[in-house]
């Protein structure tokens, strides 16, 4: 075993908080290395939010292209090829890792491929991989190890006929019916992809609506939305008895006493994560745990001190910019640049068409708080922008404070909602209230009116509704 000079910082794992958290290190003059065991990016690059942004960007000009001529354009065989799609996909994380692999150079963190294990406080070494056997003396151990798809209990992923997200987006071909279990944002997202390019899908969700976080209102709109877009849906429905066979997959679908068999060609079990810590400690390093979750202080240290952690492995939200929040605070911390923040709130983004973008509290959640709440709402059929670009379907919703403006909550479903959600969370993140919106000007046309005029709405100043 060759040690090295102490480090300032090992991080274990390179996903959006392993590496944005190794980077930030490498930006402070700090000795770093990064550990990961598959691919920088973790799993956001390579197998979750950005692939699936791909394929839904071709899902979404497939729907479009096939809609050619109510922009009075003629476009009669639209086609598509679902391996250079998935293709594409693949591409696209590959180049988006690479690039995390450049800025380790620019940063001058040391990349080390292999799985990463604390051996003791202090102490790292590689078990793993290409680098397995060198070791690591530090006086940081970041642990950003993240998460795994969560499994569906008693049935077997062979990522044929039963699939997680991973299986899907390495799969080169299109089912021809797929039953997807869990309506969170990853199960309405391939909801959404199957169904545009054609397959039958049954989306199932055990609670009472689909995107549970979401605003009940936004939720049903989308259900409406999905329903007209062909998509079967069954909420406050449980799968169960799956059985999954050569060429198909059957399940029942039991609501109260109600229970109906579905057949179809795959099964994509979309139902969350569970912690993932695999490997990452050895057997006498003992962290308070939290679910299975690592437990942090408000300075993302574990109950060890020294090793710190952030991102999807210390728990919800397991959102990617969380995850780099996270860790660029730890590390601020860790090196005394700037006390750590803790997440406060956030936004989260569902990439569907309509899509669907959220931060604060929702209606329901603050009217349960107890809050004085003002309600600020704005459709975009109102909004110049969204009817010049044929899409006009959906809303703002601003949930604000009766007497003082103050910003709990706004939700959005609509075009390009996950962009717009951004100028609410710089206001609630400055204090802004929904006069202050109100009052600043807002470019026309855009869809960006409507944030102002839903701000507007909720001080029944609104001027094109
Ligand atoms: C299909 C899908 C779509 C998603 N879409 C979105 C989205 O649109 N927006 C969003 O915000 N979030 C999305 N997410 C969630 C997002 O991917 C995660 O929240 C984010 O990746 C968490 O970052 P992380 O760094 O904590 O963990 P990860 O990104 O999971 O990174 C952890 C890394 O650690 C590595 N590792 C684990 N153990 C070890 C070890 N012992 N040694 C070395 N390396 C190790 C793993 O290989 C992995 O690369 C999606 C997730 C999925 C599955």
């Amino acid at each position: 075993m060759a040690e090295t000079s102490e480090y300032d910082l090992i991080v274990i794992g390179g996903g959006p908080a392993g590496y944005a958290g190794a980077i930030r290190a490498g930006q402070l003059g700090k000795k770093v290395a990064c550990i990961e065991v598959e691919r920088a990016g973790g799993t956001c690059l390579n197998w979750g939010c950005i692939p699936t942004k791909a394929l839904l960007k071709s899902a979404e000009l497939y729907q479009k292209m096939k809609k050619a001529e109510i922009y009075g354009l003629g476009a009669r065989e639209v086609t598509f090829d679902i391996a250079k799609v998935m293709e594409r996909s693949r591409a696209v994380s590959d180049q988006m890792a690479k690039g995390v692999e450049f800025l380790f150079k620019k940063y001058k963190v040391e990349y080390v491929v292999g799985r990463g294990q604390v051996d003791v406080p202090g102490m790292v070494s590689v078990t793993d991989g290409p680098n397995k056997g060198k070791f690591f003396k530090t006086k940081n151990i970041l642990l950003a190890t993240g998460c795994k798809m969560r499994r569906l209990p008693g049935v077997e992923l062979d990522g044929v006929r039963v699939m997680t997200s991973r299986e899907a987006l390495a799969n080169k071909t299109l089912p021809k019916s797929v039953i997807i279990v869990g309506a969170g944002a990853i199960g309405v997202e391939f909801a959404y992809f199957y169904n545009a390019f054609g397959a039958k899908v049954t989306l199932v969700e055990m609670l009472p609506q689909i995107l549970p976080q979401e605003d009940e209102e936004v939720s049903r709109v989308l259900q409406r939305s999905f329903d007209k877009q062909g998509i079967g849906m069954h909420i406050g429905t449980k799968v169960e008895n799956i059985r999954a066979g050569k060429s198909s997959v059957k399940v029942d679908l039991v609501a109260g006493d109600r229970k109906t068999e579905v057949e179809a060609e795959v099964l994509l079990s979309a139902i969350g994560v569970v912690a993932n810590l695999e490997g990452a400690l050895s057997p006498g390093v003992k962290l308070e745990l939290d679910r299975n979750y690592v437990k942090v202080g408000d300075d993302y240290q574990s109950s060890a001190p020294g090793i710190y952690a952030a991102g999807d492995i210390i728990g919800p939200p397991w959102l990617a910019h969380v995850a780099h929040y996270e860790a660029i605070n730890a590390v601020n911390g860790m090196f005394g640049h700037s006390p750590p923040k803790r997440v406060r709130v956030f936004p989260g983004g569902t990439y569907c068409q309509p899509q669907v973008a959220s931060i604060g509290l929702t209606e329901k959640a603050a009217k349960e708080k107890g809050l004085p709440i003002k309600l600020g709402k704005f459709p975009f059929t109102a909004s110049g922008k969204a009817v010049a670009s044929a899409e006009s379907e959906g809303f703002v919703k601003l949930i604000t404070d009766t007497n003082t403006g103050e910003i709990y909550g706004a939700h959005i479903i609509g075009s390009e909602a996950t962009e717009l959600i951004a100028e609410y969370g710089l206001a609630i993140e400055l204090e802004a209230t929904a006069e202050e919106i109100h009052q600043t000007i807002h470019a026309h046309p855009t869809l960006s009116e409507a944030v102002m005029e839903a701000a507007a709405a909720s001080r029944d100043e609104a001027i094109h509704i």
